[in-house]
C-alpha cells in the first residue's frame, strides 16, 4: 500500500528521488517534492513535480536483499569469521589481514582466529589441491569446447562429480581472484571502468541477464552477476513496490506477438530506437515490462533486473571507496544509468563521478579519433549525444551528468568492447554446454563456469602481444597456467 508515501528507507538506503541532474529534486526523498499514485498501474507512481521525471519505485529492504545475495555468491566460500553480529562477520581473511591472526594448523589447512569475537576457523583453500591433475585436465578439455558427456567419458566420471569438481574448481578461483582484485583496486585507481549487460544464453530466453564491470582498457573483470537466484523460488504472482517481495519476478509476461523492425545501420536511428524501446516498458528499468518472450527457468527464480543491476553498482560503491573518480562507460541503457545515478549520487554532485553511454557500429576502429563532431538532444531526458563519423564507421557517447567540453576525448576512450570481447568469448568457448538443450532453462549449472571464466580471463588469458589483463595492470608478473590457477 503507498498511503502517499514512498518505499521506506532500509537501513540508511533511500534509491527513490528524482534522477535528473539538473533538478532541484535531484537526490530529495522527501514525498511532498512529488506526485505520488498507485491507483492506476499503467502510469507512473512517482512523477516529480519540478521537472517531470517519473523514476520507477524501488523498494529499499529488496535492494539490500539483493546485496547481500551477490555478496555471498562473490565471497561467500572465502575464508572469514562466521559470527552473526561480530564486526568482522563475513570479511574474507585475504583482505581483511588486520582482523585476524594465523592460529596454527589443521591438517595442512591453515587455521586463524578472530580478533574480535575470538572464534577459530580453518581455511579449506590453504593446502595444495589434491586434484589438481584432474581439474586441469577437465578444464583444459571444457575450454576446448568438448561437451560434458564427452568429458565425463574421456575421464571415466559421472555427471554429477563433473559438477563437483566444477564447484570446487570456481571456489579455487574466487579465492585466487580475492586477492588480485583487492590489488586492481590499490593500483588500478580511477581507471575508466566499462559495464556490459547481456543474455547469458542468447539462443534460451530464459530471462537470465548477465552483468558484467571490469576496467575500460585491460578487459580486467571486476564484478559479474546474473538476476537469477538459484536457492529461491519463483512466486505465484506480482508483489507491489512495497513489499521486499517485488524483487521476485513471478512467470507472467506480456507476450511478444512479432519481431519488431531489423536493426538501423544508420547509429543515429540505433539511439532513438533504443528509446523508442524503452518508453514502451512499462517500468523504464526494467527489461520486462513490454511484450517479450521468455521462457521461465525449470527450477529457481528470476530477479528483476533493476535489482541486481543497483545491488551491483553498490557493490561497486563499497570497492572503490578510496578512488576519487570514477568513470563508467555504459551501452545504453536507462536501467544502468538510474542505478549508476542512484548510487553514486553524492560523486555526481561532487563531480567525482563520469557515467558516458557509449555506443558505435562495428566499423569504428577502437581509440580512432573523432574529426567532425555533431551535437543532439535525444529523447525525453533531451540527453546530449555527440556523434561522429568517418565512412560507414560511426560513434557516438551521451555525458549522463552533461558534462560539455571533453566530447572528443569521451569519443575517442569511452568503449565498452573489452567487456563485450569478454562476453562474446564466453559463448564462443562453452556453446556446447551453454546451448545443451537441458541446460536452457536450468542456467543454475553455468555459475561455477562464470567464476572460472572470470579467473582465466584477468590471469590467464593473453591478448595479442602475450599479455593478461591483470599483467597489463602491474596486478601480476606474468600468466597464470591452468596449474597456477588450480594450486
Ligand atoms: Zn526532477
Ligand atoms: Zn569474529
Amino acid at each position: 500500500m503507498s498511503t502517499g508515501k514512498l518505499p521506506p528507507a532500509a537501513d540508511g538506503l533511500q534509491l527513490n528521488f528524482c534522477k535528473t541532474l539538473a533538478c532541484r529534486n535531484f537526490g530529495l526523498s522527501d514525498a511532498k517534492y512529488y506526485l505520488l499514485q498507485d491507483t492506476d498501474p499503467s502510469r507512473p507512481g512517482l512523477v516529480c513535480r519540478e521537472c517531470g521525471a517519473f523514476p520507477p519505485l524501488l523498494n529499499n529492504q529488496a535492494v539490500r536483499t539483493e546485496f547481500a545475495r551477490l555478496k555471498t555468491q562473490d565471497s561467500g566460500n572465502l575464508a572469514a569469521c562466521s559470527t552473526e553480529g561480530c564486526i568482522a562477520h563475513g570479511k574474507p581473511v585475504l583482505t581483511n589481514r588486520e582482523l585476524y591472526h594465523a592460529f596454527g594448523y589443521s591438517g595442512e589447512r591453515q587455521r586463524y582466529r578472530c580478533k574480535h569475537c575470538q572464534s577459530t576457523f580453518v581455511d579449506k583453500w590453504s593446502n595444495a589441491n589434491p586434484k589438481s591433475g584432474v581439474q586441469q585436465k577437465l578444464l583444459g578439455l571444457l575450454f576446448t569446447g568438448h561437451p560434458v558427456r564427452e568429458i565425463c567419458r574421456k575421464l571415466s566420471m559421472n555427471p554429477k562429480t563433473f559438477y563437483d569438481h566444477l564447484d570446487q574448481v570456481a571456489a579455487r578461483c574466487r579465492n585466487k581472484l580475492a586477492s588480485v582484485d583487492a590489488r586492481f583496486l590499490q593500483l588500478a585507481i580511477n581507471n575508466p571502468l566499462a559495464s556490459t549487460l547481456a543474455p547469458l544464453q542468447p539462443l534460451s530466453d530464459n530471462g537470465v541477464m548477465w552483468l558484467t564491470t571490469g576496467d575500460a582498457a585491460q578487459g580486467y573483470v571486476l564484478l559479474q552477476n546474473i538476476n537469477y537466484s538459484q536457492d529461491e523460488e519463483k512466486p505465484d504472482e506480482e508483489a507491489d513496490v512495497y513489499t521486499p517481495n517485488s524483487r521476485r519476478m513471478p512467470d507472467s509476461f506480456i507476450h511478444l506477438a512479432e519481431i519488431g523492425e531489423p536493426d538501423s545501420n544508420d547509429l543515429l536511428n540505433q539511439v532513438n530506437n533504443k528509446y523508442k524501446e524503452v518508453l514502451s516498458r512499462s517500468n523504464v528499468e526494467d527489461l520486462y515490462t513490454r511484450p517479450v518472450n521468455v521462457d521461465y527457468p525449470s527450477k529457481g527464480c528470476l530477479i528483476r533486473p533493476q535489482y541486481t543491476a543497483y545491488a551491483q553498482f553498490l557493490r561497486l560503491q563499497e570497492l572503490t571507496m578510496q578512488w576519487d573518480d570514477l568513470t563508467l562507460y555504459l551501452p545504453q541503457e536507462p536501467l544502468l544509468r538510474s542505478a549508476v545515478i542512484s548510487v553514486f549520487k553524492e560523486r555526481l554532485q561532487q563531480r567525482q563521478c563520469q557515467p558516458v553511454y557509449v555506443t558505435q557500429t562495428s566499423e569504428w576502429q577502437e581509440n580512432d579519433t573523432a574529426d567532425n563532431i555533431d551535437i543532439m538532444l535525444l529523447s525525453w531526458w533531451r540527453d546530449r549525444w555527440a556523434f561522429t563519423q568517418r565512412g560507414n564507421a560511426a560513434k557516438a557517447i551521451c555525458h549522463l551528468g552533461k558534462e560539455t567540453g571533453k566530447e572528443d576525448e569521451w569519443l575517442q576512450r569511452a568503449s565498452t568492447f573489452m567487456l563485450e570481447e569478454y562476453q562474446a568469448r564466453f559463448y564462443l568457448n562453452f556453446r556446447s554446454l551453454i546451448d545443451e538443450p537441458r541446460r536452457r532453462l536450468r542456467p543454475g549449472g553455468l555459475l561455477p563456469l562464470l567464476d572460472i571464466f572470470r579467473a582465466w580471463n584477468n590471469l590467464c588469458h593473453q591478448n595479442g602481444d602475450g599479455i593478461t589483463p591483470a599483467q597489463a595492470l602491474g596486478l601480476t608478473r606474468q600468466p597464470y597456467t591452468l596449474a597456477q590457477l588450480l594450486a
